[in-house]
């Protein structure tokens, strides 16, 4: 079985989708892996590394000539694969909900698109959510972005000239990436809070050493969806949950937004209004700025000045972090497709659970329950 891995040509985008580690491990199953010339070299991985691990160095053509299976990040054109051998599998990110047109495109192709971010959440497929290990990063990510743009130190410092505040930060969404960024926080030694729809949420952020900031005026609530998800929640909640987030803002000097829906815009968290209280100098990072923002007037890759706050997010956060989350990707498509490895085929043989939930294309047709 051949594997080919892509140099990412999406703009802005240094990670790949494969390291010499998982090379090794995948010509260790039986594969051979054939890897695009400078694939790895935004993730500082030069193409001697992935020779020593015994991959073929190619350019693109030759790399997916024949491919059975072609690892991305994000997923390519699939004009890109037109040799690779037929039915062949892709694995790597498609943003099936917003990017429809390129799933269309893997049907008409007859490539098979498994999409790595509708990975199911249970226990066995943890080690495989991509969506996990880059929100991890990103969560990191943002708070070190912040705490770079601020014009002041994170923790409390007792000098001869005086005493020095700990910031306040407050962390809205407490999934992967808003935990992450509570424990960077904390780290650095800010007055951490924390809010989510998720009751569940409460006791993490209390062990985290957080404050949890809830709604507690709205009854019979839990935001809770299926797979863990949160739901859209009522006007009513809404409404209060603004004027939580209202009283609490203006105190706050850094506030890092997490908040998303799968299938939807992001929810609104924060409005120009609520901005124009806080201190000038303060930061907020909207990690949802590219799925719509939870912030009124965050531009993805831009930082912007309102009332004195500059607001800030990338598209790819995980991506600033090019190497680890290159590293926590490739891992995560080698657990994926090595735990399905059949020996006899000399190839991975999906199960149901799983496959059914990752595969948006078969056969030249689309075929996923959430796109129909
Ligand atoms: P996410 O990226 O979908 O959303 C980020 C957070 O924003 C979530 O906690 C969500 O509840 C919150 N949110 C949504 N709307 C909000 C609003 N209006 N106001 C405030 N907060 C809002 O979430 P995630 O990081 O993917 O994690 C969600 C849950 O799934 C977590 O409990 C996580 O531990 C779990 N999970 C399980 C697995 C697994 O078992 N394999 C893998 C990943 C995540």
């Amino acid at each position: 079985m051949r594997i080919a891995v892509l140099k990412e040509r999406a703009a802005g985008e240094n990670r790949v989708a494969a390291t010499p580690e998982t090379v090794k491990k995948f010509i260790a199953l039986g594969a051979t892996v054939a890897v695009e010339e400078g694939a790895g070299a935004g993730a500082s991985i030069g193409d001697a590394a992935y020779a020593d691990a015994g991959a073929e160095i190619a350019s693109a053509a030759q790399v997916v000539a024949g491919a059975d299976v072609v690892l991305g990040v994000q997923a390519p054109d699939p004009a890109m694969l037109a040799g690779a051998a037929p039915g062949a599998w892709v694995a790597a990110t498609f943003d099936p909900f917003g990017a429809r047109e390129r799933v269309d495109a893997y049907a008409s192709a007859g490539l098979e698109a498994l999409a790595m971010e509708f990975m199911p959440r249970i226990t066995r497929a943890q080690s495989m959510d991509v969506l996990s290990s880059q929100s991890n990063l990103a969560g990191y990510k943002a708070v070190i972005a912040a705490a770079d743009r601020y014009g002041r130190a994170f923790p409390m410092m007792m000098t001869a000239a005086g005493t020095v505040q700990a910031a306040k930060v407050f962390v809205m969404g407490v999934g992967v990436a808003g935990l992450q960024a509570i424990a960077t926080a904390r780290r650095l030694g800010a007055q951490v809070s924390a809010t989510d729809v998720r009751s569940a949420t409460k006791e993490q952020i209390q062990s985290l050493g957080a404050k949890p900031v809830f709604v507690e005026s709205v009854a019979g609530i839990e935001g809770e969806g299926s797979g863990g998800y949160a739901t859209e929640m009522s006007e009513e909640y809404q409404r209060a949950q603004a004027e939580l987030v209202s009283a609490h803002i203006a105190k706050q000097d850094i506030v890092i937004t997490t908040a998303l829906i799968p299938g939807r815009a992001a929810p609104r968290l924060i409005t120009d209004a609520q901005i124009a209280t806080m201190r000038p100098g303060s930061v907020i990072f909207d990690l949802a700025v590219a799925q719509g923002g939870n912030v009124e007037g965050s531009v993805t890759d831009q930082v912007v000045e309102r009332h004195g706050v500059s607001i800030m997010g990338f598209a790819n956060t995980a991506g600033h972090l090019a190497a680890d989350a290159s590293a926590l990707y490739s891992r995560n498509l080698y657990n994926f497709l090595s735990a399905f490895w059949d020996k006899e085929a000399g190839r991975p043989v999906l199960d149901e659970e799983i496959g059914d939930a990752v595969r948006l294309t078969r056969g030249g047709a689309v075929a996923n329950s959430r796109l129909q």
